[in-house]
This record gives C-alpha cells, sequence and structure tokens, in this order.
C-alpha cells in the first residue's frame, strides 16, 4: 500500500489519521470512480484495533479540548474555515472524482458550505446562552457541558458536507470526534485531517478512520468510552447501530433515508411546481431529501406530465466534471442494480414509464418518470436513491394530504400552491421534519433539521446540535446558605 496517491493532481494520504498521526492497516480496500469505473487507490482497511485507537485517541484529547475556553475553539474551527476555502479546488475535483456528483455543484455550492458548516457552528458556540430563571427565590443556571468522544458515521452521496455538518458542531461543544467516512468515498475526509493539522487543530480531537462498516462499525458504535454516536446513512444500518449502542446507552441522532412528495395543487404555478419536479432528478436521484413521489391535481396531470416531460428531455447526462453536465453517474455498480431491480419490478407489477426506465452506458440510469403505480407498491413505499420519481393523482386536499403522509418515512415535504390558506391547511397535516412550499432545499442552519417516523431520531441544526452533542446541566443554587467571609 502506498502511503500517499495523487487524485486528478491532488496528494491524497490513504492512512487513516489517529492522534494526530497517519496510521496504516494492514489491510486495504479498493477506492473505484464512478465516473468511468477506474481505480482510484487502495485504502487503508480499518479493523476494531483501528477503532479502538481511534476512541482512545478521542478519550485522551477531550479533557484539555472540553476545557479550552469557547473563543480559542471558535477561532480554531475558523482557521480550519479558512484551510477548506484555500482548498476548495482541490476538495472539488477531489470529491466528485469519488462520488460523481457535479464539479461546479462541489465547487460553488458544497465546498463554500463545507467551510461554512464550521464558521456557523462556531459562532453560534459563541452566542449559546440561556437566560438564569428563578424558582422561589432560587437561581436555575443551564450549562451545556461538552458531552465526550463522539463517533460520527456518514454516507457516500454528500461526504464532506454531511461529515462536517456533523464534526462542526461537534467539536464547537467541546467533544472530540471519530469520523468514519463511508467506504466508496473515503478521500475528502482525508484531505480534512489534512486541513485541521493545519490549522492548529490539536492531536487527537479529530479522528479519521477508514474501512467498511461492516467492518469497523461495530467496534465504534459499541465501545462504551463513546458518548454521542452521530449517523446518516440508512435504515438497516441504523437499525444495527443503535441495536449496537444500546448495550451502553450511548445517545443517538439518526438522519435516515426518505420518500418524501412533491404535492402539485391545480392553483400552483405550473412552470415552477414543473422546474420543481424536474430538479429531484439532481445528483442523479441521490439525495436524502429528494421528493420522488408527484403528486398532481388529477385536472392539471395530463399537462404537467407534458411539460414535466419536455424540460427532463432536456437535462444533459454525462462527465460531472463538464460544466454542461446536470447529472452525472450513480455511485457504484451495485446501486445501478439496485435502481434498475426496483424500477423492473414496478413495470412488472403494472406501472409505466413515462421517460426512462432502464440503465444506459457505464454507470447512468436514465431520468426515469413512473405512472400508474398503486400506493402500497414496493416503488411507491421504498427508497430507490436513483433518478426514479413515480407521479400520483388526486381530486381532493384530504386525498393529496393522506397519500402523501402514507409511507413509513417523514424526512421532508414540498408543496407547490399558490393559495396560502390552502398551504397553511396543507403544510399543519404533513409529516416531515422540513416542508418547503414554492421552493425547494432552501437550507438554514439555524433551523432543525431531521426526519420523522423511520426518516430519523433527534433535529440538527442550532441550538438543536448542541443540545445533542452536550450533557445539558441545570445547577439550582439558593439564596441562603452563604457564609460571610467578610
Ligand atoms: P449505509 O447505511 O449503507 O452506510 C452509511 C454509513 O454507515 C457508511 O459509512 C457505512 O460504512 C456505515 N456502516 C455500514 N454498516 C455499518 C455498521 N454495521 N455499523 C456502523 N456503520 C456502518 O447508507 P449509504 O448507502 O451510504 O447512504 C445512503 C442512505 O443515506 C440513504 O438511505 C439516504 O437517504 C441516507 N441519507 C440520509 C440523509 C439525511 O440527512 N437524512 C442524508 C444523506 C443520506
Amino acid at each position: 500500500m502506498t502511503d500517499k496517491i495523487t487524485v486528478a493532481g491532488v496528494a491524497v494520504d490513504t492512512r487513516h489519521w489517529i492522534g494526530g498521526e497517519r496510521v496504516a492497516s494492514a489491510g486495504t480496500f479498493t477506492d473505484v470512480s464512478p465516473i468511468d469505473g477506474g481505480v482510484i487507490g487502495e485504502i487503508a482497511r480499518g479493523t476494531a484495533t483501528e477503532a479502538a485507537a481511534a476512541v482512545a485517541a478521542a478519550k485522551a484529547a477531550f479533557p484539555a479540548w472540553a476545557a479550552t475556553p469557547r473563543a480559542e475553539r471558535a477561532r480554531l474551527l475558523h482557521a480550519v474555515a479558512d484551510g477548506v476555502e484555500k482548498r476548495i479546488e482541490e476538495l472539488a475535483i477531489v470529491e466528485t472524482t469519488d462520488n460523481g456528483a457535479l464539479l461546479r455543484s462541489h465547487r460553488r455550492g458544497v465546498m463554500p458550505r463545507v467551510a461554512h458548516n464550521f464558521r456557523f457552528f462556531a459562532d453560534w458556540l459563541l452566542s449559546l446562552e440561556h437566560e438564569d430563571f428563578d424558582t422561589r427565590g432560587h437561581t436555575n443556571h443551564v450549562d451545556w457541558d461538552p458531552a465526550g468522544p463522539s463517533v460520527l458515521i456518514t454516507p457516500w452521496n454528500a461526504p464532506l458536507m454531511l461529515s462536517t455538518w456533523k464534526i462542526a458542531p461537534a467539536l464547537a461543544a467541546g467533544n472530540t470526534v471519530v469520523l468514519k467516512p463511508a467506504e466508496w468515498t473515503p478521500l475528502t475526509a482525508s484531505l480534512l485531517a489534512d486541513i485541521a493539522a493545519e490549522a492548529g487543530l490539536p492531536a487527537g480531537v479529530l479522528n479519521i478512520v477508514q474501512g467498511y462498516g461492516s467492518e469497523i462499525g461495530d467496534a465504534l458504535t459499541s465501545d462504551p468510552d463513546v458518548r454521542r454516536i452521530s449517523f446518516t446513512g440508512s435504515v438497516p444500518t441504523a437499525k444495527r447501530i443503535s441495536a449496537s449502542a444500546a448495550a451502553n446507552l450511548t445517545p443517538l441522532s439518526l438522519e435516515l433515508g426518505g420518500k418524501s412528495p412533491l404535492l402539485v395543487f391545480a392553483d400552483a404555478d405550473l412552470d415552477l411546481a414543473v422546474d420543481l419536479a424536474v430538479e429531484q432528478y439532481d445528483n442523479a436521484g441521490q439525495v436524502c431529501l429528494a421528493a420522488t413521489r408527484i403528486l398532481v391535481e388529477e385536472s392539471i396531470a395530463e399537462e404537467f406530465t407534458r411539460r414535466f416531460t419536455e424540460k427532463a428531455a432536456g437535462i444533459v447526462q454525462g462527465d460531472p466534471r463538464d460544466e454542461a453536465t446536470d447529472i452525472g453517474p450513480n455511485i457504484h455498480p451495485r446501486q445501478l442494480d439496485k435502481i434498475d431491480g426496483f424500477v423492473r419490478r414496478a413495470v412488472e407489477a403494472g406501472a409505466r414509464a413515462v421517460i426512462g426506465g432502464h440503465p444506459k452506458d457505464g454507470q447512468y440510469y436514465a431520468p426515469t418518470l413512473l405512472t400508474d403505480v398503486a400506493q402500497d407498491s414496493e416503488i411507491v413505499q421504498e427508497e430507490v436513491f436513483g433518478p426514479v420519481l413515480t407521479l400520483q393523482t388526486f381530486t381532493t386536499e384530504d386525498e393529496a394530504v393522506r397519500l402523501a403522509n402514507d409511507t413509513r418515512f417523514g424526512l421532508a415535504a414540498t408543496v407547490a400552491t399558490g393559495d396560502k390558506q390552502r398551504a397553511g391547511r396543507v403544510t399543519a397535516q404533513l409529516v416531515a421534519g422540513t416542508v418547503w412550499v414554492n421552493c425547494f432545499f432552501v437550507r438554514d442552519l439555524q433551523a432543525p433539521f431531521g426526519g420523522s417516523r423511520h426518516s430519523g431520531v433527534g433535529r440538527e441544526g442550532g441550538n438543536w446540535s448542541f443540545d445533542f452533542y452536550c450533557d445539558l446541566k441545570n445547577t439550582v443554587t439558593a439564596p441562603k446558605g452563604w457564609k460571610d467571609h467578610g
């Protein structure tokens, strides 16, 4: 195994980052680019040994980091953000090579947002305050005490964005971190280790272990020294992690999958509604929040479908490094097979592909819209995580809400309507962590983010992140009992 590989001209260390040092493993796994299936390199394949070493490093570094004044922790997080901003081009091309998402999005949206994650939580830390309050003359004072070493486990669809959205609040709160990135996208996490070291983050505050979740995950999530586990990924993995964490009652935050609806009412701005619908193919459908179930009022369904088909025909699918590309490849041949399996079974069950419905050359899947789907069918109920949307119709507002809420998920929902009263009535009834009205994907880090039902446990963002990563402590002080020391 070589310690460093060059990815699109950028040197990337293939080893773990534990206690401020690079650590190799006896074994490796092969990282492959979804763009052309080419081998990127061999990456350290962590085992329980490296997991234990990383947690031990996080535990050793915790007391000093927790005791570091807030202003100094905030300064260091801003220094990490500076480092990210200096390396946006490198981070963008490495991430695109690794996960196939658009280079232009990484450059202009995602990587600046990674830096913002650090700045936002650094600044929020400094403003964090509970007002003292009185109980029969006694003073209540609430502190956010750092909880301890935190294990963060993240998926491949937005690797550095999703990891830093956990790393930044965990570190700001005074916790130390062990990150386990997804095995399909290990690279930008390694670059972040370099950036954090250059920024002066003390050794052991941020640790990164690479490897397969099935091989290293359990050792991380069952370690009794771990005080928090924050996970973003699929429901089956979340269940395994929850069972593993149960032995130590380790608090969990779970950000999981979705099957979100887009409700289009006849009174909506139809061009806007069509734009919102076609936007759901972004990142080749590999977006947890994607509104993959389009519910359209019957009276406009034909016109909506016609305009949607016209607009979708203009989607440029291809190399994610090209400026003109709208949709890149899917992450892995296994994911492509999974997507195609869902579509085939849906068609066998009677669905009709209005557009797409098949894989294309390489690791691409044609943007697909399926109609004639039953509410209780697999394609309507299960997350595909590919560019596959379903279209159903409704005739009344009640029916729209009933269909929208009728899955086991509850991550997000989008409503397109020109009627403010209707928007109020409908959004009040939707079960979802985030509801957008006549817009999509507008996110503010101070807002609570998370899912209901099988889409997750807990919320992140602003105070909610600090509530999760801290042990909140209320100190009640009586007005009497003080000795007079003169
Ligand atoms: P996944 O559950 O297969 O893997 C996620 C991570 O868990 C990876 O790092 C993997 O190595 C690790 N893992 C696997 N088995 C483990 C185990 N036994 N113990 C510990 N860790 C283990 O999910 P994925 O395929 O990488 O990601 C796609 C899923 O993530 C989709 O369901 C998507 O909706 C969801 N997602 C949710 C959000 C959100 O914010 N709600 C955001 C992005 C993605």
